[in-house]
């Protein structure tokens, strides 16, 4: 079993807080890991946030946000997670990245000058609107236009073609807002796009730690992805070392039912099958 989706950040960069994380995988019968920082820890990512703090329509919580951000470096990153490996942790380098849409060539020039082996493309944005830790920004947001925003914000970012993995994909119902709207078409047009792209959908146990309590995707979703032979990855978003390999039974269960046999695993942004475990 993997987990490609594990954040550093609440912890220092180093081999240590690292081991943290691969003992408790490690212990859960996860074989490798996959390490994907925010981007926005990293201070070679802040010009493609910058736009998000400038205008009248900027957000007080976002500009506070990305001031206290971007401290580490690339560099020590991708160091510590070759160090790693050098000490027998099967780990492999990756990162989670914020599309925002007027940063595209931004975003692939840095991606470009390091050695991961995948890069995971998320949306957490909307216009300059921060939807995912701030849950009173929603007081002032019709949530079928979020919706619709949304679907068709990361429909951009998966045609963007930067990214390997589209992570968390219906994120957007995470603090359990529902919309009205019927949103057959939008999702199946994003779908459709990664399809197109070649890229991944993964499947997350994280949604079952927050408030909407289950899992990203929706499984109606991820038929629909399977039916579309749209290749999955699995991750945990764990923030802390007890959350790696939350629930991975439980994904691999629903990823069987809907029909998946395989997942898959990355070597410097190639992608190889590997057989999902029997349960
Ligand atoms: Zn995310
Ligand atoms: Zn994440």
């Amino acid at each position: 079993m993997i987990d490609y989706h594990i954040h550093l950040e609440n912890g220092p960069l180093t081999i240590d807080w690292l081991s943290e994380f691969w003992q408790i995988a490690e212990a859960k019968g996860i074989t490798e890991i996959g390490i994907s920082e925010h981007c926005h820890k990293f201070k070679e990512f802040y010009p493609t946030f910058q736009y998000l703090t400038e205008g009248q329509d900027s957000f007080d919580y976002m500009k506070d946000w990305i001031s206290k951000d971007f401290r580490q470096s690339l560099e020590d990153y991708i160091d510590l997670l070759l160090e790693a490996r050098s000490k027998g942790i099967p780990v492999k380098i990756g990162i989670e990245v914020d599309y925002l849409t007027e940063t595209e060539d931004l975003i692939k020039e840095i991606i470009g000058k390091y050695p991961f082996d995948y890069v995971i493309g998320s949306v957490h944005v909307i216009g300059k609107w921060g939807f995912d830790y701030f849950p009173q920004a929603w007081e002032r947001q019709n949530i079928n236009e979020a919706y619709r925003n949304y679907y068709a914000t990361l429909t951009e970012a998966v045609n963007s073609g930067l990214f390997d993995i589209i992570g968390h994909f219906d994120v957007i119902k995470v603090f359990g807002h529902r919309s009205t709207l019927d949103l057959t078409a939008a999702i199946n047009q994003t779908l459709q796009a990664i399809a197109q792209q070649g890229a991944c959908l993964e499947i997350s146990s994280a949604g079952l730690r927050k408030l909407v309590g289950e899992i990203y995707p929706a499984v109606d979703i991820l038929r629909q992805a399977y039916q579309m032979q749209i290749p999955i990855t699995i991750g945990s978003d764990a923030h802390y070392p007890e959350d790696v390999g939350d629930n991975w039974e439980r994904l691999v269960f629903i990823a069987r039912s809907v029909g998946y046999r395989e997942c898959r695993i990355f070597e410097k942004r190639q992608a190889y099958a590997k057989k999902l475990p029997k349960l």
